[in-house]
């Protein structure tokens, strides 16, 4: 646990933020322009541009900026948006246009839309980290990386998760080059059809992963460290049942094979049980090893569930264990993690911050 913080004393007469927004990936975005209509001014800490963020796929915009095609939001059909980018983008971000080669949009496009779009109604960005928050008394205060500090009366975090990797340097190499950790987001790809696919891991999201990327893949290998499935006994049954699915038991995946210009074309193998290594030829390697919410910065400050995702304390409703601090998004989300529905609950977030302010006479 980190070392109290110090803030600023009473008579320094700081005049609290109505709403600060911590995270900037979909849920972020979504509950900046809510709140920014409603006139709240919000204050968005985006992230900081860090090494170690970089590393930890942790940098502002989200893992929605680590993608390439986003084919499953709504409103973003097949079509030259080019056009559209360049008018719609800042000018720092036109770059972006002139590097959209393929229909539809993505990842990194549609993130830095949404962050213009809550620009546009007058969001206050911040580029740095929340390191540290005091959630005990109103208003909050939270302290950034680089040392800002500031007072808000309601905070909405939406800092996201991120995905566990192996860990593997060549893994690290082919990401977004055949590597991925969302079968849904990537598993249509023109790069991933008819061709044989890898599926790391044992429990319901590989089994999900699997299944989903048997509809493409000419055959899915599941490579499961263990004997047994972790997934429950209907998704597992899923799996076994799946003529394309073929489990590799008590394998782990110990290097990802590529080229430069294919990107992956295979992943070698080793046995947990003393088997000879193997090599499996495959165009893409799902990870589906969990995921691991950007929460350590609240530990002891509001409740998590046992895997540190953030408590949703009233059903249908975002707020969390802490009165006047919200939740949107994956950090509070382990089951659907979509963009779809991470803008959902952004958008949520800030209509319960707007009421609840309102009701707190501060709005
Ligand atoms: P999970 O249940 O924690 O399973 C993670 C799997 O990855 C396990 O099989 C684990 O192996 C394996 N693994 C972990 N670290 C590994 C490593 N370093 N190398 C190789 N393998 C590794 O995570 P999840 O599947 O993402 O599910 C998370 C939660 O969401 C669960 O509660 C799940 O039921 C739920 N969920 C439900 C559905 C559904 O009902 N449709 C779909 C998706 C998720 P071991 O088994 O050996 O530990």
């Amino acid at each position: 646990m980190r070392a109290s913080m110090s803030y600023p004393a009473a008579e320094d007469n700081v005049v609290p933020e109505k709403v600060v927004i911590v995270g900037s990936g979909p849920a972020g975005w979504a509950a900046a322009i809510y709140t920014a209509r409603a006139n709240l001014e919000p204050l968005v800490f985006e992230g900081a541009v860090t090494e170690e963020n970089r590393q930890d796929g942790t940098l502002p915009l989200g893992q929605l900026n680590l993608t390439t095609e986003v084919e499953n939001y709504p409103g973003f059909p097949a079509g030259d948006l080019s056009h559209y980018l360049r008018g719609a983008l800042d000018e720092e971000n036109a770059w972006l246009a002139d590097m959209h080669q393929k229909e539809g949009c993505s990842g990194p496009e549609l993130m830095n839309l949404m962050r213009k779009q809550a620009k546009n109604f007058g969001t206050r960005i911040i580029t740095d980290d929340i390191e540290d928050v005091d959630f005990s008394d109103r208003p909050f205060k939270l302290k950034s990386l680089g040392g800002e500090e500031v007072e808000a009366e309601a905070v909405i975090i939406a800092t996201g998760a991120r995905a566990n990797y192996l860990g593997l340097e060549s893994e690290n190499k082919y990401k977004n080059h055949g590597v991925s950790a969302c079968a849904v987001c990537d598993g249509a790809l023109p790069r991933f059809r008819n061709k044989p696919l890898v599926v790391v891991g044992g429990g319901d999201s590989a089994v999900e992963e699997a299944d989903y990327l048997s509809k493409f893949a000419s055959q899915v290998y599941m490579i499961h460290r263990r004997d047994e499935l972790r997934a429950s006994k209907i998704m597992a049954e899923r799996a076994m049942k799946n003529e394309k699915i073929d489990i590799l038991w008590n394998t782990e995946v110990g290097e990802v094979l590529g080229t430069e210009s294919d990107g992956v074309t295979g992943v070698r193998l080793t046995s947990t049980v003393g088997e000879p290594d193997r090599e499996v030829e495959a165009g893409g390697m799902f990870v589906a090893i969990g995921h691991t919410p950007n929460t350590a910065f609240l530990e002891g400050k509001i409740d998590m569930t046992e895997k540190k995702y953030l408590k949703w304390t009233v059903p249908f409703r975002t707020n969390t264990s802490v009165e006047g601090v919200f939740a949107a998004g994956d950090v509070a989300d382990d089951y659907y993690r979509q963009a779809i529905t991470a803008a959902g609950t952004g958008c949520m977030s800030a209509l319960d911050a707007e009421r609840w302010l309102a009701a707190q006479g501060l709005h």
